[in-house]
Formats: structure tokens, sequence, C-alpha cells
């Protein structure tokens, strides 16, 4: 096993350019960590990586941090259903939000009511402050490997192909993109099927009257699956889930007089945004799962149905739901919502099994119990209160490469166990688990996916496991 000191030649020979497909490109950075994709977890491990002395470079090719969070108008964080299963960083993100104006939480329920620009900005200064590099519009093309080690990763700039030399990298992508360049076997869609889970468009729809809508929703049609009150307000008509919604009889409506199809009355979510009035969060449409998140045509393919969805289903309660009379298409998100693209086959790989035998392990990074979403293939009951399962180092390391970290969505896990353990809070404690690793494994010189998160001090850890041995 090759230890950390002999991959920081990199570093130290410190080239101006590189040679990748018979090119001499410049070497933008010859860093300790380089984390590839700044949504919730990529975030999470750049700042945490850098908090802990290691010099930091975060690409994103977007222009915001927060993927999904802020670029994919996914909004609020959902609650882990886990006891005390914030970890340091995911409390200090709520606590900034609350700082900047934005007060995340309804008192009723557990879910983080967030603002996109809000989050957006918090990133910059929590990076700013960590003095990581974030390089903004930056796609990650390639990896320059050495047998078992990533010497470089190529990156598409504003100025052209670059590369970036670093001794730890950390895959943030959500879709495994530098893992499956690094040659990391993966995973993607259901065993069973072959699907993945289905691609939402998700937007952002203003001029809504949230009082009018409350006391259509709420009063006059009886529905009591908002728990929380404006301004914290959710509707939800999803008919083919298990739960039954007062408003679906509005959508089958629309679907009976031809206003809107059967699949886009199917799926329609909606959540208020703390500190924009008037303005909800459409967590629709959801896409048919014909169209794929892991095949490139089909997915571009996926982007003009999907907006075509969201024209349709926005018009339609436009003339139909009570408080939105006035309303109007006022963001499309930036991105795609997969839920579930590729997943790496890491040194342990998580079964549906781990989430209802609540499994345990001594190199626990976070708890998590939010439900197995599997949207149109399992949705399973909650596990009982106080129950939770853990998610081990081990399912964010691989055999194959020894200096590569992966977080967030596309861990070492099962179709039907990611659709559980996705959630942002969850994937922000990974990356910070993350952070902290490489970060530490570069400072005792031990390789990434050798490197044993249980034997790091306690006080070092993110978080310590409630189990201290494996249990499956
Ligand atoms: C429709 C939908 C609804 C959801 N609802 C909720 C919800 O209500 N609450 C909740 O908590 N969770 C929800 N989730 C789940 C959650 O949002 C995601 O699982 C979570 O954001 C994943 O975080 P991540 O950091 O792994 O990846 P992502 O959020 O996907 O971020 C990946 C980042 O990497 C960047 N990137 C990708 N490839 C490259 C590349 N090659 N080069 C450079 N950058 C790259 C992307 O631009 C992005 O910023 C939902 C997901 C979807 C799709």
């Amino acid at each position: 096993m090759r230890k950390m000191a002999e991959m920081a030649g990199a570093k130290e020979r410190n080239d101006d350019t590189m040679c990748y497909a018979g090119k001499e490109i410049p070497v933008l950075f010859s860093t300790d960590v380089c984390v590839a994709g700044g949504g919730p977890s990529g975030t999470a491990a750049a700042i945490m990586a850098a908090r802990n002395g290691a010099k930091t470079v975060l690409i994103e090719r977007g222009v915001a941090l927060g993927g999904l969070a802020v670029l994919g108008c996914v909004y609020p964080f959902m609650d882990t259903h886990a006891p005390d299963s914030d970890t340091p960083y995911v409390v200090e993100v709520k606590e900034r939000l609350r700082r900047h104006g934005v007060e995340p939480f309804d008192g009723v329920t557990q879910q983080t009511w967030h603002n996109p620009e809000t989050l957006a900005l918090i990133y910059d200064e929590m990076c700013a402050e960590a003095d990581v590099d974030v390089m903004y519009q930056t796609v990650l093309v390639d990896t320059l490997q050495n047998d078992s080690v990533i010497e470089a990763c190529i990156v598409q700039t504003i100025a052209g192909l670059a590369a970036i030399r670093a001794r730890t990298f950390i895959d943030s992508t959500g879709d495994a993109y530098l893992a499956r360049a690094a040659g990391i076997p993966c995973e993607h869609g259901y065993e069973k099927t072959g699907n993945n889970q289905p691609l939402s468009f998700r937007f952002e729809m203003g001029g809504i009257d949230v009082e009018r809508l409350y006391q259509y929703v709420v009063v006059d049609l009886q529905e009591d699956w908002c728990k929380s009150k404006p301004p914290y307000f959710e509707i939800a008509e999803a008919m083919h889930r298990k739960q039954r919604y007062k408003l679906e009889d509005l959508m089958a409506k629309g679907v009976e007089h031809g206003e809107i199809t059967q699949e886009e009355a199917e799926y329609m979510q909606a959540y208020t945004i703390m500190g924009k009035n008037g303005v909800m969060s459409m967590n629709c449409p959801e896409i048919p799962v014909k169209f794929s998140a892991s095949d490139p045509v089909s997915y571009s393919k996926a982007v003009a149905y999907g907006r075509k969805m969201m024209h349709h289903i926005a018009d339609y309660l436009i003339g139909h739901l009570p408080g939105f009379e006035q309303a109007f298409i006022s963001r499309e998100a930036a991105m795609l919502g997969a839920r579930e693209s590729w997943r790496i086959r890491g040194r342990k790989y998580l079964v549906e099994d781990d989430y209802h035998k609540q499994s345990r392990f001594s190199d626990a990074v976070c708890r998590t119990a939010w439900f197995i979403d599997a949207h149109g293939e399992k949705v399973s009951e909650k596990l009982p209160p106080g129950g939770f399962y853990e998610i081990p180092y081990g399912a964010l390391v691989t055999e194959q490469i020894e200096n590569l970290i992966v977080t967030g969505r596309c861990i070492s896990a099962s179709f039907i166990l990611q659709a559980s353990m996705r959630i942002q809070p969850t994937c922000m404690s990974i990356g910070e688990a993350a952070g902290i690793a490489a970060a530490w494994g570069i400072s005792h010189n031990i390789a990434a996916n050798v490197l044993r998160w249980e034997e790091l001090p306690a006080d070092k850890r993110s978080y310590v496991s409630a189990g201290q041995c494996d249990i499956r």
C-alpha cells in the first residue's frame, strides 16, 4: 500500500503544465484536496477539509454552491427522523440561515425551510472564511491516474481545459462522475427494472396568495396534511403514492377535461419559501421513468419534456386553484432533479436490510431514518420512534483508488437504500465527515481508502457511532 507521502510528489513538483490527450494544458492548482461538485455534500466536504488544515479547491459547474438545494430548486431540507442526527456542520448551516434572517423552523415539523439565494450566499461566506478556492463554471471532465492513485483531474474552465493536482479527491458530483472517470465500478437504476428514480424539473411560482390557498386547502377542503401554518405551508397531491390528498380531485378533473395529462397530474407538491412572500417551490413535474437520469440523450429529451409539463401544470393551477389566480412561473431549476443516477460500489455496500434492521457501524459517519422513498417502486413505513441506521465510512471509499472519497447521493448503496439516505441533511453530514477524513489522512500520511474513521480521536470526528461495532 502506497502511503500518502509518496503521492505528495504531485504537489511538490508543481508543474505548470500537464499533457492531456496530446495537449499541454495549464495546471491551475496543486493542492491537498480537490472536491468535485458543490452540492450539499461537496460544499460541506470542502469547508471541513479546509477548516482541518488542508488546502482545498472546490469545482462547481454552476455559478452557485448548493447543488439541488439551490440550483435544483429543492427546498426545504427534510428531517432525517433520526434523533440527534444533526452533525456540527448541519447545526451551523441552520444557525447561519437564522443569522441571515431566515427562520428555518416552523415550530411544528422538523424540516428546515431555507431560502436558496441566502443559502448560496452563506456557502460563499463559509468557503471564503475557510479559504476554500471555489472554481465556478468549471466542469470535471476526466482524471489522470498513476495505477491506483489519481494524480490530477481535468476540468473545463471558462478559459479552456486545465488540470488540478491534488493529494486527495472527493467526488461530490451526485453522479459519481469522478469515480466513474477513475474506473470505479458503479451501478445505476433499480436492480429489478434498470430504471432510475424519476427525474423532476422543479420550479418556483410567484404571485401566490398563500392565505387564500391556505383557506381553500385547509379550511374548505379540510386537508390536514400540512401540520404547520403560513408562512410555513405546503400542499400536496400525489395520486400514485400511498397517501390520499384532498387536492387529488382537482387534478383528476384537469385530466378528465383534457387540460392536463395523467402524468402531469400524478405528482404535484409545493412549499412556501422563507423570505420570498407569495413564492412557492414546486416539487413537480415528475418526469416519466422512460426518461433516464443516466442516459445523456434521454436526459436531454427529459428537459424539454419536463418544461412542457411544467407549463401545463402552472397554467392549470393558475386557472383552477384558489390563491394561484395571479401566479406565474418565477424561476425554473438550473439543473434537473436527479433523485438517483449512478452509485459507486465501495468497500461497504448498504442495502435495504440496513434500514429495517437499523444497522450500526463502528466507522459510522452519521445516522438517518428518512423513510425509503423510491418514487414509483417502493415507499416504506417509517422506522419506530427513536429508530435509525448509520452510514459507514466504508461506503464512501473504494478498493481500487487510494486517494478518492465519494459523498452524497452516489455513495455505495443499493437503489432502495439510496432512496432513504439521499436527503440533504444526511448528504451534508456525509460530506462533513469526508472533508475531515481527507484532511486527517493527508496530515497523518494515511491513504483515504484505508483510513479508519473510528480511529480518529472522538473530538475530531463529526459523528461517533452509537453502536461501536458492526451490527447488520
Ligand atoms: C426532485 C427532488 C426532490 C427532492 N426533495 C428533497 C427535499 O424536499 N428535501 C431534501 O432534503 N432532499 C430532497 N431531495 C434530495 C436531495 O436534494 C439530494 O439527494 C441532495 O441534494 C444530494 O446532494 P449531493 O451533494 O450528493 O448532490 P447534488 O445536490 O446533486 O449536487 C451535485 C453538485 O455537483 C455539481 N456537478 C455535477 N457534475 C459536475 C461536474 N462534472 N463538474 C463540476 N460540478 C459538477 C452539480 O452542479 C451540483 O452542484 C430531492 C431530490 C430531488 C431530485
